[in-house]
């Protein structure tokens, strides 16, 4: 569901004076702006303040008696865990709810396979010989790359289409090379592109041979409620789709409520197959003696139900939306007319893509942090943080007042402007 803003029938590459009195006149202003990291605004974890004053002073059972003020209930209340069940598209007994971090999950996850294996598998993943990898569709989630890097886990780019990771090379690579053990897919809302994956690109991930009995789909829904308009867009049920095509442990599906209550002290979910849950909890019961259930207890009684967190996320919307509106508009009128660029207008989640001229993305970035505008260094979205095209930049849009981001949007586009003077030019200008 991203889309590209339609090209200006008048293309063409700026001009250089014209573009470096603009960028001058930016240097004059002393901005001092932040569109770099993806965090809700204040305005946003306001929306769930109650929390602050949940469960209450008395009120510390769970439904079935437990007092969440003690150790134990490694796998989450269950009413936490039927709160998240649809979200996730498992059955309550199939979900996991922990501590803050869905990144935490999937860390924990990779830990544990490293050191362990995983179910359907022939032994930990870190004895394999030569190492293993994971497919990592691009532009991707820089964290993902991060926690490969951490882990020695080779990854292999994978060009992300409009409708999910190419197929063709996804399922080659994955027939073939045993040593691919795993995929990262932002499935819904996709971070940095707003990429929707189709239906039929989440069956055949379901579907499709692979090479390695244990290969999984580290299924990352942190957008799965994020809408931005009023389609409230809905993807298969991945794990569905596994275990019709035989495949019952190849997902492990994580989402949290970072951008739903409280980024810091929210929800992290984990959902899988019976085999893959019961593999989590065993290892995880190594590492702690329960997760924080007075948290889930306040979160449960606050959003109730999957409505309630609905009707949160139209709360999130009414704030966000006009945000990527400004930047979105902000780029046509002053990039409209620019050869070579173009912008995601995403449906859902928390970024724009903006693809500068080719071989300006580090340039543009470094006018704009002097000029006072902090950005997403060029390449985070890629393996080892090299874009090989230096041109993909993610912008955030969320946390900055809308003031803030109408200002920041036109530095963004001042800058891009004069990064692609330069190019053509040949020249950079010390300013
Ligand atoms: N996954 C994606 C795709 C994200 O964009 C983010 C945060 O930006 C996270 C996970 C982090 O989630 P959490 O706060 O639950 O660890």
């Amino acid at each position: 569901m991203q889309s590209v803003s339609p090209r200006a029938k008048s293309a063409a590459a700026p001009d250089l004076e014209a573009s470096l009195l603009a960028y001058r006149s930016l240097l004059s202003q002393d901005l001092k702006l932040n569109m770099a990291r993806g965090v809700p605004s204040a305005e946003q974890l306001s929306l769930s303040d109650a929390l602050l004053g949940l469960p209450g002073p008395d009120d510390y059972r769970a439904a079935d008696g437990t007092d969440c003020r003690n150790y134990m209930g490694q796998q989450g209340l269950p009413e936490a865990r039927r709160l998240f069940a649809g979200v996730l598209g498992v059955p309550p007994e199939n979900v996991v709810v922990e501590g803050n971090s869905s990144l935490a999950l999937m860390h924990d996850c990779l830990a544990y396979a490293c050191r362990a294996g995983v179910p359907d598998g022939d032994g930990p993943w870190q004895d394999v010989a030569g190492g293993i990898a994971f497919l990592c569709p691009v532009p991707g989630y820089d964290r993902h790359f991060k926690l490969c890097e951490a882990f020695g886990i080779r990854m292999i780019p994978v060009p992300l289409r409009e409708d999910g990771p190419d197929l063709e090379m996804v399922r080659a690579l994955v027939a073939q090379d045993r040593s691919i053990r795993g995929i990262w897919c932002v499935p819904k809302y996709s971070n940095p592109t707003g990429t929707v994956y189709s239906d039929e690109v989440i069956k055949a991930l379901a579907s499709m041979p692979a090479a390695a009995p244990d290969f999984r789909i580290f299924w990352d829904n942190a957008y799965a409620l994020h809408h931005l308009g009023e389609t409230e867009v809905e993807i298969a049920n991945l794990a569905e789709l596994c275990v019709a095509h035989g495949h019952a442990n190849r997902a492990l599906i994580f989402a949290s409520t970072s951008k739903i209550t409280y980024a810091g002290a929210g929800l992290g979910q984990f959902g899988s197959s019976t085999q893959n849950v019961a593999w989590y909890l065993r290892h995880a019961s190594f590492r702690s003696v329960g997760p924080d259930k007075i948290n889930q207890l306040r979160h449960v009684r606050f959003l109730k139900d999957e409505q309630g967190l609905k009707a949160l996320m139209r709360q999130h919307r009414a704030i966000l939306a006009p945000r990527f509106a400004c930047v979105i508009e902000t780029f046509e009128s002053l990039l409209g007319d620019c050869d070579q660029v173009s912008w995601t207008t995403p449906s859902g989640g928390y970024f724009i893509t903006l693809n500068v001229v080719p071989g300006t993305a580090r340039r543009v970035v470094e006018l704009c942090h002097n000029a006072g505008v902090m950005l997403t260094e060029a390449g985070a979205p890629f393996p080892g943080g090299v874009d090989p095209e230096d041109r993909t930049l993610r912008i955030a849009p969320s946390s900055p007042s809308l003031d803030q981001i109408g200002k920041a949007a036109h530095a963004i586009a001042v800058c891009t402007r004069f990064a692609a003077a330069e190019k053509v030019h040949g020249e950079v200008l010390l300013v």
